[in-house]
């Protein structure tokens, strides 16, 4: 696509989504309810959502650069840039959020049978099934590979027994992909299977598991005697760990998207808003030399996402910088965050206040820290990236 070819798609695209993104999905953000995760009990918080998912799915822009086959928009690397870059300047929100596109999608386009891609890889697309992921035991987190959820191969079906914990939306989801045990004799890694299990099987429940603040997005999830058919079998038996190193790449590649700079102009307003200006300047010199370091470390994360890009298209991947854009990705996210609490002031520490929307930002701040654990924590991105990129010593 060259030069002009693009500004076309980017005339187009802008213009496509000018008259048919509602004026309230162009709003920011404020609760879960605002995001649609669809799946079989999945309800629209208003007509506007509703109408704003079906557009979008019309055009296969729910899932734009997945292929048509699937339902998808079959759209190019730089087309679904352009794409995504006159949504964040509209502020369009994606119309359906969903760990079937960002986790489970990617890993069943690269090592599932053309049956199981023509079952799932639509479903997804539509909204129709909201997916979970089964890999967390209360012994294996950071040493997933130790895991002891086992499958026992029955002939004709595989019997699933053991129990996951943190898995986010356990309750709500419909079906769970999930890292079981197949072989306990060889090297850990080597005896887990990849299965995707029906959350409505009998022998399957969840537990929530609550939080401080009230909240409840984890369960913990039992599996007693859950007959899984054979076809769930993805990639081969006792090679799930494969599939799973390949998932993680792309969750943690998700986690840290959101160090991207989407909120740089709504740390700025609060900047003016609270502090004010001085001459033209932010009338506070501490405050300013923070927002001026933060909006630093923006512009060169935004940088080296770029030149990562194109060192891949070049074909220069060592395939650990999901590891690098997670962990310095989340590390900014919780950085600005609690900037522009410094910024707001004491007031947004009340979390039971209208006025500030029951304490939005605290709650958003204190979110920002779990990012830097799901998907495997700071530390261990850390581990991968002394390793597998700086070439440190495995010891
Ligand atoms: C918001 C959130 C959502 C989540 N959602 C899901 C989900 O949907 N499904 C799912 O399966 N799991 C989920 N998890 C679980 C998550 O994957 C685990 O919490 C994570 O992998 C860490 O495992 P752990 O909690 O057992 O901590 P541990 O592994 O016990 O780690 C404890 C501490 O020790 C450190 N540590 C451990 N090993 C090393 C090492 N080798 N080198 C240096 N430091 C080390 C860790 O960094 C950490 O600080 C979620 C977690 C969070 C916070």
């Amino acid at each position: 696509m060259n030069k002009e070819e693009q500004d076309i798609f980017r005339a187009e695209t802008r213009a496509w989504l000018e008259s048919n993104c509602p004026r309230s999905m162009r709003e920011k953000v404020q609760e879960e309810s605002d995001y649609y995760w669809g799946g079989k009990n999945g309800t629209f918080k208003n007509e506007d959502q509703k109408i704003w998912f079906e557009r979008m799915l019309a055009k296969g822009w729910t899932v734009p650069y997945w292929h048509k086959k699937y339902g998808g928009g079959g759209l190019s690397a730089i087309e679904n840039k352009i794409l995504n870059e006159e949504m964040a300047s509209l502020g369009c929100r994606k119309p359906l959020f969903s760990f079937g596109i960002s986790m489970l999608g990617p890993a069943l386009q690269k090592f599932a049978t053309e049956e199981q891609k023509d079952k799932y890889l639509p479903e997804i697309v539509k909204g129709e099934i909201r997916w979970c992921q089964g890999y967390s035991e209360p012994n294996a987190g950071s040493d997933l590979a130790g895991l002891q959820c086992r499958a026992d191969d029955m002939g004709d079906y595989f019997l699933v027994n053991g129990s996951k914990i943190w898995t986010s939306y356990g309750n709500k989801a419909d079906w769970i992909f999930c890292l079981v045990r197949t072989d306990f004799g060889s090297k850990k890694q080597r005896g887990i299977s990849f299965l995707l299990i029906d959350m409505a099987t009998e022998g399957v429940s969840t537990r929530p598991i609550k939080l401080i603040s009230g909240k409840s997005p984890f369960t913990e999830t039992f599996f007693n005697n859950v007959r899984v058919p054979k076809e769930n079998l993805v990639g081969e038996l006792n090679m799930g760990w494969s599939i799973a190193k390949y998932l993680l790449t792309h969750e943690r590649q998700m986690i840290g998207d959101m160090g991207k700079n989407d909120e740089q102009v709504k740390t700025h307003n609060i900047a003016i808003e609270h502090i004010g200006l001085q001459n033209g300047i932010l009338a506070d010199t501490i405050l300013r030399t923070e927002l001026a370091q933060h909006e630093m470390n923006e512009a060169i994360f935004e940088m080296t996402i770029e030149r990562a890009i194109d060192e891949a298209k070049a074909g220069n991947n060592s395939g650990a910088t999901s590891s690098l854009f997670k962990y310095y990705g989340t590390e900014l996210n919780m950085e600005r965050m609690e900037l522009q609490l410094a910024l707001s002031g004491n007031q947004e520490l009340v979390m039971d206040n209208p006025a500030n929307q029951n304490g939005l930002l605290a709650n958003a701040m204190l979110r920002s820290k779990g990012n830097s654990i799901e998907g495997g924590t700071s530390e261990i991105q850390l581990n991968i990236i002394a390793k597998n990129i700086l070439g440190l010593p495995n010891n």
